[in-house]
């Protein structure tokens, strides 16, 4: 049965479209459960109706023709309650509609099950039998199973359409939605750049081209090239291999030899598609259709043809390197972005981001947030590789992205981003005044920074210190560690440029997301694993080298602050401490002269949280970074689109956290401050001055807009507020009353729709 199942999805997912991916599955559900019919039907969103796309054993005519409304039938049924119908004689059922063109009328035995992906019912798959018989338990778990895993290939397809402007049934559709989460809050118009990982088959993106002919000599060109290569090596190893092995090489250097495989590329060419894509589309046709075999000597030769086809892949891409031309309103796309992609693109001419992969509290989101580029994060479902050149809608507020927009709701985002400008310009008045509510309560509001050029943009927006730089992003963009020199250099830079104000230096925190690529960690669960302080303290050279930096960097200048990410016991900062005052000393030693920096702790872990009183005694500041503590306190991955809809700063249990570390660290007249991306929300600042955090640190782009809502309000509504939602049990009717608070406050829609994660 298992093998059956398998054969069934690995062909379904070969499909080259919607409906040849239906067929195949009426066609094979019909073989495997040995019944007369089975029929699909799908949603049609537009038309409010369930369609019969595809169909063994009932009336061929009557596919794409016959529908039923929506709760109509018995499909109706098994849509609605979102549940398989298992019925031993159907026509009796007060349910059933005749549907006379089917020819459905000899059929009794019916069973239906809902084809379900993310939590929404796309169609119904039904199988039907002449005799009066429930199907049995076996069969229907077989249907249940197989539908489940089918989902997301029909999923897949009806998205592949619906970029097409295809709905399932054939008509011309537009505004097609895609969800996914906010990753900056904003709207964007413009125009897709898909961005792909290099010699990797199965992320070409499809691109047409003019010069067919020119395009067909450069792939033969590259193809020639590989079998020189291949032949080459032959000879290379020839004659160290057993006659067994040398049998085997040849096999593999005739895959190429064999014309099939090139010709159907150039077949591709021919039709107008570039040559990368070209290949990759007939590559991933063969590979599926190898790995799909019973046989598991022909299944491991699809290891031997992705090989193969890598190779003059890579050929393509090294002689005539895709460099994308970037539009004016440029959109980058890509299944999971980063922060060299981002920096890749002309400032003036990014518009919005879109990550397949990821969510709103991924470092690239947080780096987008910096920017003020609208952003959706976690774009599962979108078919990304056909998106490249077309025109589309980032919705930054909801997490949505549209493909197709039509001219109707062009308009309406159109009049948003206009809302967008005007509001922005009436926060440029606020720049030069004081961060204090309606009643005079002063509360300082600085920012996150990681690239030299987020430090101009964050003192034009009125920031009065820097809460945290991440010292990462310049390891991350380089190609072994900085040097101390190197280092030196880069953190002089924006102490300098900030000074008097005060610079935190967060020490190096990778692992997790962030991985060098120069230093490798492969961990099962790298958020757990070795991140932050635990690799420093393991690498005390890393450690010193970069505190020095930082020291070194702040001579004459005295507005350095450092700080200490991802503690769990207070070992890890004696031993921390330790090794800064050693450093400080040899500094002293010599020659330098500077005062011993302040020295802070990150609350990002719940250990930390009940920790904070022992911790807030052993330094000058503690600084609660949000992000880490809400992922650990939920057990929500931070990068996980699946669950990103349960990554919640309004949680009860994060909320009561972050009270706790304010009294803890206060009772020991420690400042506080928080530098996760919750306090450059709106309506979550307002939570955060109530609670009695003396810092808020932010992304420059959130700064004034938090600035404009703490104005608008007073100390003592905040904390009724904080009151009201301290005794709230559910975080969905916390966002409502902050959300409400916010409106009685007058504050600006947009303001209010920025969602907090
Ligand atoms: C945090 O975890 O809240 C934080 C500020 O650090 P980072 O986002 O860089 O992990
Ligand atoms: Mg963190």
């Amino acid at each position: 049965m298992l093998d059956r199942l398998r054969s069934i999805v690995q062909e379904v997912s070969t499909a080259k479209d919607l409906q040849s991916a239906l067929d195949i599955i009426v066609n094979r559900v019909r073989e495997a459960l040995h019944t007369q019919v089975c029929s699909i039907y799908l949603l049609d969103q537009e038309f409010h109706c369930h369609v019969l796309m595809a169909s063994e054993g009932l009336n061929k005519d009557a596919v794409g023709r016959v529908s039923l409304e929506l709760g109509e039938g018995l499909v109706g049924l098994v849509a609605k309650h979102a549940e398989p119908v298992n019925l031993r004689d159907a026509p009796l059922h007060p349910h059933f509609q005749y549907l006379a063109d089917t020819g459905e009328e000899d059929f009794h035995a019916f069973l239906g099950v809902p084809i379900i992906h993310h939590r929404s019912v796309l169609g119904v798959l039904i199988v039907q039998h002449r005799e009066r018989r429930r199907f049995d338990e076996g069969e229907e778990a077989f249907l249940v199973t197989l539908s489940a895993q089918l989902a997301g290939v029909i999923a897949h397809a009806e998205a592949t359409g619906a970029i097409e402007g295809i709905s399932p049934s054939g008509h011309r559709i537009f505004d097609t939605a895609f969800s996914g989460v906010s990753g900056c809050a904003g709207v964007a118009i413009g125009t897709s750049v898909v961005i792909y990982p290099h010699a990797d088959l199965s992320h070409i993106p499809e691109r047409l081209i003019d010069d067919v002919e020119a395009e067909v000599d450069y792939f033969n060109a590259c193809l020639n090239a590989v079998r020189e290569e291949m032949r080459e090596l032959n000879e290379q190893v020839g004659g160290r291999l057993a006659e067994e092995e040398r049998l085997l090489f040849d096999a593999y250097v005739r895959i190429l030899d064999d014309d099939a495989l090139g010709n159907e590329v150039v077949e591709r060419i021919r039709m107008g598609h570039w040559a990368q894509g070209a290949l990759g589309h007939v590559a991933n046709e063969h590979l599926r259709a190898f790995e799909s075999m019973e046989d598991e000597y022909m299944r491991e030769r699809a290891v031997d043809i992705r090989d193969l086809c890598a190779r003059v892949l890579s050929h393509l891409q090294q002689e005539k390197p895709d460099k994308p031309e970037y539009p004016d309103d440029t959109i980058l796309v890509g299944e999971e972005l980063t922060a060299s992609t981002l920096v890749e693109v002309p400032k003036n001419k990014l518009k919005g981001l879109i990550s397949v992969k990821g969510s709103g509290n991924s470092h690239v989101a947080i780096l987008a947030r910096t920017m003020g580029t609208p952003t959706v994060m976690g774009a599962v479902d979108l078919p990304f590789h056909q998106l490249d050149g077309k025109p589309l809608i980032v919705d930054g507020y909801k997490g949505e992205v549209v493909t197709n927009p039509s001219e109707h709701l062009l308009e309406q985002f159109r009049a948003t981003i206009r809302e967008q400008e005007e509001l922005n310009r009436d926060l440029a008045g606020l720049k030069d005044l004081p961060c204090e509510t309606a009643d005079n309560h002063r509360v300082s509001l600085w920012v996150n920074t990681g690239l030299m050029s987020d430090v101009p943009r964050s003192l034009d927006q009125g920031a009065e210190g820097i809460g945290l730089f991440r010292t990462e992003v310049p390891f991350l963009l380089a190609e072994r560690f900085p040097s101390e020199q190197e280092q030196t250099d880069i953190y002089r830079e924006q102490l300098d440029t900030c000074a008097p104000k005060p610079v935190t230096m967060r020490t190096l925190d990778i692992g997790g997301d962030k991985a060098l690529s120069y230093f490798p960690i492969e961990e099962a669960n790298p958020f757990l694993g070795w991140r932050g302080i635990r690799v420093t303290l393991d690498h005390p050279e890393i450690f010193t080298a970069q505190v020095r930096a930082m020291m070194r960097a702040s001579i004459g200048l005295d507005n350095l602050q450092i700080m200490l990410p991802m503690v769990s016991n207070v070992r890890e900062v004696e031993t921390a401490a330790s090794l800064i005052r050693k450093s400080y000393h040899e500094l002293l030693q010599e020659g330098a002269d500077l005062p011993f920096p302040p020295i802070g702790v990150m609350i990002e872990l719940p250990a930390a949280v009940y920790q904070t009183r022992a911790l807030a005694r052993m330094v000058d500041f503690v600084s609660i970074g949000s992000n880490d503590l809400t992922q650990y306190l939920l057990a929500v991955d931070r990068n996980n689109p699946r669950v990103a809809n349960l990554f919640s700063s309004y949680h009860p249990a994060v909320l009561s956290a972050l009270q706790h570390v304010v009294d803890q660290a206060h009772a020991e007249n420690k400042p506080v401050s928080i530098c996760g991306e919750m306090a450059g929300n709106p309506g979550a600042a307002v939570l955060l001055v109530a609670m009695g955090f003396d810092i808020l640190s932010m992304n420059a782009a959130a700064l004034l807009r938090v600035k404009s809502v703490i104005r608008s309000m007073t100390l003592e509504a905040g904390r009724k507020l904080l009151g009201k939602v301290m005794r709230m049990e559910d975080e969905q009717l916390i966002r409502n009353a902050v959300d409400m608070a916010l409106y009685e406050a007058g504050v600006d829609r947009l303001l209010r729709s920025q969602r907090v994660n």
